[in-house]
């Protein structure tokens, strides 16, 4: 997505391309095919602001140290400014604190001003990093779709921004991430893009979800149950797996919760994750031989979604060879 002045260019590479979409800005499409898995973007951030709770001043402070170039690449970027007043909340409690409603007022006066500023930039563009967030300028660029061909991940092993092929992709397809959680539900996901400034057009948000024929309706289903399965889980994995494990249910629940994740297309890191705890309560129930192939499937997720370079995919890589010795030696 870009302003109207300046059509934006990738950087030099062999998986895609800009293109303009009519009535809809830009967007990132295949040249060729690419295979999930592909790292197909791996890029630096421009500007960082290494706090979650931003003021202006931050940005501001950032924004002065970039050179003339990289503050007109900066301004190229989209905004989601010029928001109609009535779509936000127009009064903040007496509860919050001060400074924290300085913190509103400026990103509400952002979205629903007339010109792009460096706030309203920031706040369309930034992605997480570590405890803060940055912008990336060739990964801003990727547009949003609720079930989308693509996934962003902040590596610290090689600080930059990756985004990895989670599908195969065909050529000409657009390329695009989720900027929102997937399995949130319609109606949490459009408020969460509103703060990016439009309203997602994608078959999950547009279909009829009273109809259970339509792909609205079997994904709205899926996320439904996802967040159940997440609530009812959420104490039971992790560091205390081998507490979940001694549940009955609990390995039919993650079983359900990787068949759900992809079946929406959700081939993230959490679906990585959800197959290791499956890996590892097999290991606790004896069966090793299952714990291997999920312990495989886990690292082969987490490899296609995050890259064998990201920091602890050593970790996925580590449980795989230890239930494979146990399994030889069971074997033996
Ligand atoms: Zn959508």
């Amino acid at each position: 997505m870009a302003s109207a002045e300046a059509i934006p260019v990738a950087p030099p590479n062999e998986y895609y391309e800009i293109r303009a979409i009519p009535g809809k800005g830009y967007g990132c499409f295949a040249v060729k095919p690419i295979e999930r898995g592909t790292r197909i973007l791996a890029d630096d951030p421009l500007i960082i602001v290494p706090i979650a709770y931003y003021m202006n001043c931050d940005i501001q402070q950032a924004f002065d140290k970039l050179s003339a170039h990289e503050q007109k690449l900066y301004f190229s970027l989209h905004s989601g400014h010029g928001q109609d007043p009535k779509l936000w909340p127009s009064r903040i409690s007496d509860q919050v604190p001060e400074h924290e409603k300085a913190r509103i007022i400026e990103q509400h006066t952002a979205r629903t001003g007339k010109d792009a500023s460096l706030i309203s930039i920031f706040q369309t563009n930034c992605m997480e990093k570590d405890k803060g967030a940055a912008v990336f300028p060739h990964a801003a660029r990727f547009n949003h779709c609720c079930n989308p061909n693509a996934c962003f991940t902040w590596n610290s092993a090689i600080q930059k921004e990756t985004i990895h092929a989670m599908t195969d992709i065909q050529p000409d397809e657009q390329i695009t991430l989720s900027y929102c959680d997937m399995t949130h539900e319609r109606k949490l996901r459009s408020w969460e893009l509103r703060h990016y400034g439009f309203v997602c057009d994608c078959r999950a948000c547009t279909g009829d979800e009273e109809d259970e024929t339509t792909f609205a309706n079997q994904s709205a289903e899926r996320r439904f149950r996802l967040e159940e399965l997440e609530r009812e889980t959420k104490n039971l994995r992790g560091k205390y797996l081998l507490q979940g494990a001694q549940d009955p249910n609990f390995a039919k629940k993650l079983l359900e919760m990787a068949a759900l994740h992809q079946q929406e297309g959700d081939w993230t890191a959490r679906l990585a994750n959800v197959f290791l705890d499956i890996a590892l309560v097999c290991e606790v129930h004896g069966d090793v031989e299952m714990a291997v192939v999920a312990g495989a499937k886990a690292v082969q997720v987490k490899r296609d979604c995050q890259g064998a370079d990201f920091p602890d995919y050593s970790k996925y890589v580590d449980v795989l060879r230890r239930l494979k010795t146990k399994l030889s030696q069971k074997k033996a």
